[in-house]
């Protein structure tokens, strides 16, 4: 009996594999797009994706749920202790400071786990990469057969040239997986709020991209399949109180770098310190936030406890956030270890109003999740993990996971 059963698996993964040989998969991950900026904007591109194919309103990022961190997730289907990319910051004993002035779409940062693309690619299976983190290394060149030029995460090509790029791809019937990224609605729900109008100005934006995709699919030749697959790296949530852990210092004297991720913050520590006492004098702000030293952090936080992680972990919720001294009055900031001003405070800065970074637990930080196509079945999906989206878009493809990532495989076939 169990023969039979295991022969009629075979037949059936088999069959399931001779399909998807002919398939092409195009994944879309937009920034920051939490499904409460879904509400009262006209989405028809969305709402058909919706209506006729996989959707889910909770793609879970890993935690810290930040970008760089979850644009790796997604890509790999790896936790960040596996992929090596722990915070938006963090400093590495070799490589030194991975921040804003690094090249963070460098993949030679990472310190471990494939993405869907390099998979493919050693199974056979093209791939073109449009302006994602990690599409290229400074070490092994490109990662991918087609990639849109190297150069710095922030510094990528407008949307009519990506997607100009995208219909040369998808021409092309060798090229097995097309992915592209788009740097809002984050880039401007920060400062404007999960509703405000330049946010839905771009939740619309985002839909007309999905539109743009679908006619390009649709107009295909007859007998191409092709699957869309679109989700997000984290959500968003109003902000507005400001956590200054500069003033932590010099109130509870400890010295300290600190990696700030709005939602959590990791402190290292002064070689010397004593970091039990600095945990216990940060626990007296117990009802703000959470202190973890390393190697005791909750279950949710796959972030290892490797070199580069810090020795202690702050962990906040809305509407708090971990923020550097850039929000702080000038005359608080430019007083090197901020010896003035209250620990936690309301800035009156204009682009502060919504964050990310919160523990995966908070709703508002989960994202958007659309797979659609000749492949996939109508279903609502209730939640799944940013681990599962890489092995999903690969079995997809008829291709086998990185066999690092932790990610299952979801059920999308019809
Ligand atoms: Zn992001």
């Amino acid at each position: 009996m169990r023969r039979l059963a295991n022969f009629v698996v075979a037949a059936l993964l088999f069959a399931a594999g001779a399909f998807a040989a002919d398939r092409t998969v195009v994944v879309v991950l937009f920034d920051g797009f939490s499904p409460f900026m879904l509400a009262g904007v006209a989405t028809p591109n969305f709402d058909r994706l919706a209506r006729e194919g996989a959707s889910s309103r909770h793609l879970v990022p890993s935690f810290p749920t930040l970008s760089m961190v979850n644009h790796t997730t997604f890509e790999t289907g790896c936790w960040p202790a596996d992929h090596g990319i722990v915070a938006n910051e963090f400093r590495d004993p070799v490589q030194g400071l991975y921040d804003t002035k690094a090249d963070r779409a460098d993949a030679a940062w990472r310190t471990g786990c494939e993405s869907m693309w390099q998979t493919a690619e050693r199974q056979g299976a093209p791939a073109a990469v449009f302006n994602f983190v990690g599409r290229w290394s400074s070490k092994t060149g490109k990662q991918a057969s087609v990639i849109n030029p190297e150069g710095p995460w922030k510094d990528h090509e407008d949307d009519d040239t990506i997607l100009a790029k995208t219909a040369a791809a998808l021409a092309d019937p060798h090229i097995r997986l097309i992915a592209l990224y788009f740097d809002y609605p984050d880039s401007v729900a920060h400062g404007d709020g999960v509703h405000g109008d330049k946010t839905k100005d771009a939740v619309v934006k985002a839909d007309a991209v999905v539109g743009r995709l679908r006619t390009m699919i649709e107009a295909l030749p007859n007998g191409r399949q092709v699957d869309l697959v679109i989700g997000a790296d984290h959500g968003m949530t109003a902000v507005s109180k400001v956590i200054n852990i500069g003033r932590l210092k010099t109130l509870h004297h400890f010295d300290a770098e600190v990696a700030y991720g709005s939602g959590s913050a990791m402190l290292y520590l002064k070689p010397g310190s004593d970091a039990a006492r600095v945990a216990r004098a940060l626990k007296r702000y117990h009802a703000t936030f959470e202190v973890y030293r390393k190697g005791h952090f909750p279950a949710y936080v796959h972030i290892g406890a490797g070199p580069r992680v810090g020795d202690l972990l702050l962990i906040t919720r809305p509407p708090y956030a971990f923020e550097g001294p850039e929000l702080m009055k000038p005359e608080i900031a430019a007083r090197a270890e901020n010896i003035s001003g209250p620990p936690i405070y309301q800035p009156q800065v204009t682009w502060f109003n919504a964050m990310h970074g919160y523990k995966p637990d908070v709703t508002a930080m989960h994202a958007i999740f659309y797979a659609w196509g000749p492949g996939i079945a109508h279903r609502p999906i209730k939640r799944l993990e940013m681990i599962d989206v890489a092995p999903t878009v690969l079995h997809l493809l008829g291709l086998k996971p990185d066999n690092r990532s932790g990610g299952k495989v979801l059920d999308l076939g019809r």
